[in-house]
């Protein structure tokens, strides 16, 4: 697939793919089958700006595969969005859904835009444009999207109107991540940032560091800035917290209520006083017992995984860490790797939740959304670590070998048609 195989971060999950194939196995005909995206599409998407002329973005949707049930990912906004990228991060949705044992293909869709340099109405008649495009696509048995990097429950809210108006009818499992007021799940935003921290603080348990272990968190969206509250609130000290503008180092701890409140207003992390403003680059190498990049991929690479100083590396972002910087980790030994498609994994569960919720029109309680969403990880999770000391490899090739395994067995057991 030309166009696909140049994109680089495209390349990087088949080159994880590939890994984990080699290691199970699977036969070239299998292999093909599972890994290439069954559908991809890409729209042009027509917005009047507030200046009155008329701008085309492009938007686009890959739906990895649909042998499980209906695919599922999110909406990235983002000005590095492209058919690659997206293809990328469907693939991984597809193992992430396998491996927590969702009934979902994966699929990713984006819009190559700055959502911060649109207006309110503009980015609305974005989105609804977009959502007309995706029309014969999508449904809540065919694609559900939820919200990614530059999207939120807003975004959501205005999809699910947009789909409803055109169907007749509120459709809420159209989309999941929207507002609790109109369908969405208790628990649904903070659940990815808690996801992350639940974990880390699982596996600082297993490796029995302090309980007030010192953290380093690179991006303060909604992963990030949930991670950082969460975290802290285990005892842990936040000792360093990055965006795209740079990042505020303070190795007496951040007071992270104050630094959420200088990044909502000013909308971000400079002129913050109490810390010093250090580079994202320089925020990486920091010492550290938890390190959590939780922004864009390909951040962990071969020219910084060397000089990581984390006893835990917990990957809220997709996409983090490089396979050179892999290589580089596996030698090294001493980082405890939680890969991203397990870490990052308690977003997807809870919308999952939601699907089921709206499906039902039956809502669950808080304390019911957490617990069932701790149980799924912590299994998840403890089957991620027998797999990799039963075959002797490394947590990623062990997340990923048990979700691909997954969706190949479902291949082969639905058979081929015609
Ligand atoms: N965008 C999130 C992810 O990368 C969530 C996807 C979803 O909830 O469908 O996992």
């Amino acid at each position: 697939m030309k166009g696909l195989t140049e994109n680089p971060i495209f390349q990087m999950a088949c080159q994880q793919f590939d890994a984990a194939a080699d290691h199970l196995q699977i036969p070239q005909g299998e292999r093909e089958r599972t890994k290439w995206p069954k559908r991809l599409i890409t729209v042009t998407v027509p917005v009047q700006m507030d200046t009155g002329e008329t701008k085309v973005f492009y938007g686009y949707r890959v739906q990895h595969h649909l042998t499980l049930g209906p695919t599922k990912g999110g909406l990235r906004f983002h000005p590095a969005v492209d058919i690659g990228e997206v293809a990328a991060l469907a693939m991984w949705m597809s193992w992430k859904c396998a491996l927590v044992g969702l009934p979902y293909g994966g699929a990713k869709g984006g819009i190559t835009c700055d959502p911060n340099k649109l207006s309110v109405g503009e980015t609305e008649r974005l989105t609804r444009r977009y959502t007309m495009e995706m029309i014969p696509f999508i449904g809540s048995h065919v694609d559900v999207m939820a919200p990614d990097m530059g999207t939120n429950e807003q975004t959501m809210a205005w999809m699910m109107d947009t789909y409803s108006a055109q169907v007749g009818r509120a459709e809420p499992s159209i989309v999941t991540g929207k507002p609790v007021s109109i369908g969405g799940s208790l628990g649904r935003r903070e659940s990815t940032g808690r996801g992350v921290s639940f974990l880390a603080d699982r596996a600082a348990d297993i490796l029995k560091l302090p309980n007030d272990s010192r953290v380093i968190i690179q991006g303060f969206g909604n992963v990030g800035s949930v991670a950082a509250y969460s975290l802290a609130k285990y005892g842990n000290k936040i000792i360093g917290v990055g965006d795209r503008s740079g990042a505020i180092y303070n190795a007496g701890g951040l007071n992270i209520v104050t630094l959420h409140a200088h990044f909502q207003t000013h909308g971000t992390l400079e002129g913050y006083s109490e810390g010093d403003f250090i580079t994202n680059d320089d925020l990486l190498i920091q010492e550290c017992e938890i390190l959590v990049p939780a922004a864009l991929e390909r951040v962990i690479t071969e020219k910084n995984a060397g000089k990581l100083k984390c006893r835990i590396l917990a990957e809220g972002a997709n996409g983090p860490t490089t396979p050179a910087a892999d290589a580089i980790l596996r030698q090294r030994d001493d980082v405890y790797i939680i890969p991203d498609i397990l870490c990052n994994a308690g977003g997807v569960i809870v919308s999952y939740f939601e699907w089921v919720q709206d499906l039902q029109n039956f809502f669950w309680s808080e304390v019911e959304v957490f617990d069932k969403l701790y149980r799924i990880l912590t299994h998840s999770f403890d089957q991620v670590l027998k797999e990799a000391k039963v075959r002797k490899v490394d947590h990623r090739t062990a997340a990923l070998s048990l979700g691909i395994q997954k969706v190949v067995e479902a291949k082969k057991i639905r058979g081929l048609f015609p």
